[in-house]
């Protein structure tokens, strides 16, 4: 029974070489976060042991009355954080947790309305090769073409065209509120089901700083590693338990998933403990917070200038979406001159994304991530500046060695001040 280190170096080689990665770069990656220690712990524990096929009090194996207590914990605590009567926490991931969703909602081949991918919407929305573009005949909404947002006359227009069983509500990229009370309303008038999809903004949901969804439509999937920042896995609720409740059960199992991964159902059950806290909220807000920010040092003059604009004009949530399209910089080579200044991000296609979805018109930069590290407005105030001091040179073809070496020192001076996981060694 050894140490990971003795038994397998090269892979504690790994974890080591990704903790000093995690805490030598500024993380902007939108869908990332930084889980506690008490979710690792969770996550890293015995429970991993357990195969617990079925529902707390209804398990087809022996042994689960501990686990139990466990995922009727996490079901408790997400009732309590996002309200609604029905809640299941067993699906692996957001893109499982969906596919139950569907499953539960339509029947292969009826028609299914989503944000078109290239807008913003995600792969589970009905992408052709992923299996919710395989399954079921998809079709989209965009976004409006001068304002870059989700217009609901243009939702309604388009769900009176196709006639969807369900139409989804939800993004992957996109940085403004949506309205809930209309895509209910639209879905209502069409006869489709109303799915949305949290898995971004959840964690702003819970903190009570962006509209809940879960009052208005049939069905919510989120996932809980973005915002929410707990252990990579998704989740579903409802606030129609009695309609939903049983077909979305046997969906997830045994529809989509044997054993439910239960340290991973423990590690959500402690997220879901956290989100109920003053210091969740205070750190959504400083997510939110640093997001503004960022988005105003971007809309300024010098950045302007470099051919940069922000999809929408600025932002609600916790990313902002970089519009390179006027800009000689493209996604692809934004993305690698803020790795080189060591700040991660991902290359975007952004609405009407002239350039081909491997190079992109974009970024997308988010800010959980520095929140949870404890950044606020200072701190956000200077990553906003690094990030345009970068855009700017780059675009001007001034990004040399040099001016990324003096970059990279402002980055370490923050990663300094801000200790990731200190004392930690995997
Ligand atoms: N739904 C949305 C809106 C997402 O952005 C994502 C993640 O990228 C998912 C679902 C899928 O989550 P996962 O990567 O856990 O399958």
């Amino acid at each position: 029974d050894l140490p990971l280190a003795e038994l397998d170096p090269e892979i504690a080689a790994v974890l080591d070489d990704e903790l000093a990665r995690q805490r030598g770069t500024l993380e902007m990656i939108a869908s990332e976060n930084f889980v506690p220690r008490a979710v690792l712990q969770a996550q890293g524990s015995v429970l991993t042991n357990k195969y617990a096929e079925g529902y707390p009090g209804r398990r087809y194996y022996g042994g689960c009355e501990v686990v139990d207590v466990a995922e009727s914990l996490a079901i408790e605590r997400a009732l309590a954080v996002f309200g609604g009567d029905y809640a299941n926490v067993q699906p692996h991931s957001g893109a499982q947790a969906n596919a139950a969703v569907l499953g539960a909602l339509a029947e292969p081949g009826d028609t299914i309305l989503g944000l078109s991918l290239a807008h913003g919407g995600h792969l589970t929305h009905g992408m052709r090769i992923n299996f919710s573009g395989r399954l079921y005949r998809a079709t989209a909404y965009g976004v409006d073409e001068s304002s870059h947002r989700v217009e609901m006359d243009q939702v309604r227009e388009a769900a009176l065209r196709e006639r969807p069983r369900v139409i989804i509500a939800g993004w992957s990229a996109y940085p403004r509120h949506l309205d809930f009370e209309a895509f209910r309303s639209i879905a209502d008038e069409v006869g489709a089901a109303l799915w949305t999809d949290m898995a971004h903004f959840a964690g702003l949901v819970a903190a009570g700083l962006h509209p809940s969804p879960v009052p208005a439509s049939d069905i919510v999937s989120t996932t809980v590693h973005k915002t929410l920042g707990g252990p990579r896995s998704g989740m579903i609720l409802s606030s129609r338990g009695e309609q939903w409740g049983k077909k979305i059960n046997s969906n997830v199992f045994p529809g989509q998933q044997g054993g439910p991964l239960m340290h991973v159902i423990a590690a959500k059950a402690t997220a879901m403990r956290i989100a109920g806290t003053e210091e969740f909220k205070d750190r959504q807000a400083r997510t939110v917070e640093g997001a503004a920010i960022l988005a105003q040092r971007l809309l300024a003059d010098d950045v302007r200038a470099a051919g940069v604009q922000l999809v929408t004009g600025g932002t609600d949530v916790h990313l902002v979406l970089v519009d390179l399209r006027d800009s000689s910089l493209d996604g692809q080579q934004a993305e690698d001159l803020l790795h080189a200044a060591g700040i991660t991000v991902n290359r975007n296609a952004v609405p009407f994304d002239p350039r081909p979805p491997r190079v992109t018109s974009g970024l997308r930069i988010g800010t959980p991530a520095l929140a949870t590290r404890g950044f606020g407005a200072e701190e956000f105030t200077e990553v906003a500046d690094i990030i345009a001091a970068a855009l700017v040179a780059g675009a001007a073809g001034t990004a040399d060695d040099e001016l990324l070496a003096g970059l990279r020192d402002r980055v370490r001076v923050l990663t300094d001040a801000f200790p990731l996981y200190p004392g930690l060694s995997q």
